[in-house]
């Protein structure tokens, strides 16, 4: 496994902060403000932050391939990569960025490195706090560099989450519909980054998804994932972001999940 040093991304990510996001925050024109598939913000940030993480990346492993949300919304065709046998980078330049156009606190910056299905190193770094969190394969994941471990509730009743309100199919959604009774609070960040990272640490205890573009889940995944949470879509498989699952359930624990999987008789 390539070896990458933990300061070369946090550098990156603190001086794209610096430069072209905490600029920004707060100080939107409307001629940074667009919308893309319809209904979806971009700003300016998000594509000049996309571009500066793509150029310091490629140097850090200059044959890997790279997958960032804001060219993917203008060419599909990226996710090509991947399928073929390289490492690739996947990015978020800005997880939340309706909090960020509304001049709310939540949103970070999200970096994942793969190789073919095996999610090697992901990166979530907070621009405000300028907190950076990370997970590396088998060996855990650290906040600040200090290694985290999650702890979880039995029931569902005692359960505070998430769940996605759009694009479900019409099959599910009368249940999910009704799973929000089951538990003690649903209440969702708008920032799935912070909301895995709240799971990691125990904080919070599920997120029920739907509509899975890798950018914004794998990080957050690996994250959970070595913090000791579980995730598993509605075919009771892990997440893959290699084929195509649209629906996932990351919590505290397998057993947990399954509870919610229950419910909902999938
Ligand atoms: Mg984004």
């Amino acid at each position: 496994m390539v070896n990458i040093k933990q300061e070369d991304i946090y550098d990156i990510c603190f001086n794209i902060s610096k430069k072209i996001i905490l600029p920004k925050y707060q100080n939107l024109q409307d001629e940074d403000i667009k919308y893309k598939n319809g209904s979806d913000l971009v700003t300016s940030a998000d594509i000049a932050a996309e571009k500066e993480l793509k150029k310091n990346l490629l140097k850090i492993i200059p044959s890997s391939g790279f997958i960032g949300e804001e060219e993917y919304s203008t060419n599909h065709n990226i996710l090509k990569s991947y399928q073929e046998d390289n490492y690739c980078w996947t990015v978020d330049p800005i997880d939340g960025t309706t909090n960020f156009v509304k001049g709310r606190d939540k949103f970070a910056i999200m970096i994942a490195l793969s190789k073919k299905e095996k999610i090697l190193y992901s990166w979530i770094y907070k621009p405000l706090e300028n907190l950076m969190s990370h997970a590396i394969y088998s060996e855990g994941s650290f906040i600040n560099n200090k290694k985290i471990k999650t702890k979880g509730v039995n029931s569902l009743g005692e359960a505070i989450g998430s769940i996605s309100t759009k694009y479900w199919d019409e099959k599910y959604w009368d249940k999910i519909k009704k799973l929000k009774n089951e538990f003690a609070e649903v209440k969702s960040y708008r920032c799935i980054g912070y909301e895995y990272l709240d799971i990691g640490l125990g904080q919070r205890n599920f997120a029920i998804l739907s509509k899975l573009s890798p950018w914004d889940h794998i990080p957050g995944i690996l994250f959970a994932r070595e913090a000791g949470c579980s995730d598993i879509d509605f075919n009771h498989k892990p997440y893959n972001f290699i084929k195509k699952n649209n629906n996932l359930i990351v919590g505290n624990s397998k057993e947990f999940n399954l509870q919610i999987l229950n419910k909902l008789g999938v």
